[in-house]
């Protein structure tokens, strides 16, 4: 098959990681009969620069066009002085809303051969810990009616939740079809002992659950779930949430890993076009000194091959070439432990393609 893929390399060390990602395409690619092919167009600052504007409508129908979206990291220092809606963060805001991503999926992997960078105590993590956190992207609370007012005098100000039946319909369905792929078990997460929108989104993902009776679903609430998450994370597989719960969650489930560099993210939408991206940003302390992890932009590719092109075989061969080099001792600087081989960029992604 022929798979259409814009290429959004962005700013700090997006472009150093991306290429050695497009690498490992282009290894798949031969290695089961692929071709990708390949469009480049710029986002945030790098297109502040050349367009005067974070996202240009050639980057919107570049993307519109295409079967998936692979991007790197955007902003830095250079355009912190840029007004509000002209940031490069604004572009990235501008292209999810563009392409209709309403579904964002956040992996949270300890990997045994990083143990040791997880702040959780060796016995909480013995088993390993691998969730996949869905967050509501485009409604509730974030995109709620919201305002100021004078209350008896005294000021005041306002955010409104609201979810409707559609947009936690297509969310729970996203939820239901990822734990369909993994382990069967979905954790919706609320707040229904106080929220009127929580209760409905309750209602609704129960209603969902009955065209999937193959998985177990469960509920928690967001407060117990945060402690849950840092006192036995192993309970969890994949973990169903709302645009706000989820900002925090996913949050606290990448940062138990310990390691940043690591972490891929996709985000999804009613077609199978998606955008796949690190969940770190764009560094621009080590920008262009080949010392970027590019594992989480590896591992956004394997995303991509599992979610757009449902291609399992092909992402799985991905990740397991990643645990390999990693069980055979190589990292990046932001990885390093003592006894282990230092690489670059460069070189991790070699070392990841010999792998494959
Ligand atoms: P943003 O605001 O864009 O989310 P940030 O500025 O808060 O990002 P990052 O750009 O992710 O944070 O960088 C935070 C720290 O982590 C920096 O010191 C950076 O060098 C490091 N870092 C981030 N990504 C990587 C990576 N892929 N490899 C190595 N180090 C990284
Ligand atoms: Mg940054």
């Amino acid at each position: 098959m022929n798979y259409k893929i814009t290429v959004l390399p962005g700013d700090g060390i997006g472009p150093d990681i991306v290429s050695e990602a497009l690498e490992v395409l282009k290894v798949i690619g031969k290695k089961y009969g692929h071709s990708f092919e390949l469009t480049e167009a710029d986002l945030g600052g790098i297109a502040i620069d050349k367009h005067g504007v974070p996202l240009p409508q050639s980057t919107i129908d570049a993307c519109k066009s295409s079967d998936a979206v692979l991007l790197g990291a955007v902003g830095g220092p250079k355009w912190d002085t840029v007004p509000g809606n002209l940031r490069p963060e604004a572009g990235l805001l501008g292209i999810r809303a563009a392409l209709g991503l309403y579904a964002n999926l956040r992996p949270a992997i300890i990997y045994n051969a990083l143990k040791d960078a997880s702040p959780l105590k060796s016995d909480i993590i013995s088993n390993g810990i691998d969730i996949m956190v869905i967050r509501e992207l485009t409604g509730g609370i974030y995109f709620g009616k919201r305002g100021r007012l004078e209350t008896d005098g005294v000021e005041a100000a306002y955010d409104t939740e609201m979810y409707n039946r559609t947009e936690i319909e297509r969310i729970a369905k996203v939820g239901f079809d990822t734990a369909m792929k993994r382990g069967k078990r979905l954790m919706s997460v609320d707040k229904a002992n106080v929220l009127e929108s929580s209760r409905f989104w309750r209602q609704v993902v129960e209603e969902v659950a009955k065209e999937y009776p193959e998985v177990a679903l469960s509920h928690m609430y967001v407060d117990n779930a945060a402690m849950q998450l840092v006192r036995n994370p192993a309970q969890f597989d994949v973990v169903l949430t709302s645009n706000i719960f989820g900002d925090i969650l996913s949050d606290e489930a990448s940062m138990i890993t310990g390691s940043i560099g690591m972490l891929p993210s996709a985000s999804l939408g009613a077609t199978k076009l998606g955008l796949y991206e690190p969940i770190h940003g764009s560094a621009p302390d080590i920008a262009g000194q080949d010392k970027a992890n590019p594992i989480a932009t590896i591992l956004s590719v394997a995303m991509m091959l599992r979610y757009s092109f449902d291609l399992p075989e092909e992402a799985g061969a991905i990740e397991k070439a990643v645990v390999s080099v990693l069980d055979n001792g190589y990292r990046t600087v932001d990885i390093a432990s003592a006894g282990t081989t230092v690489v670059g960029t460069k070189e991790m992604g070699r070392v990841i393609r010999e792998a494959i």
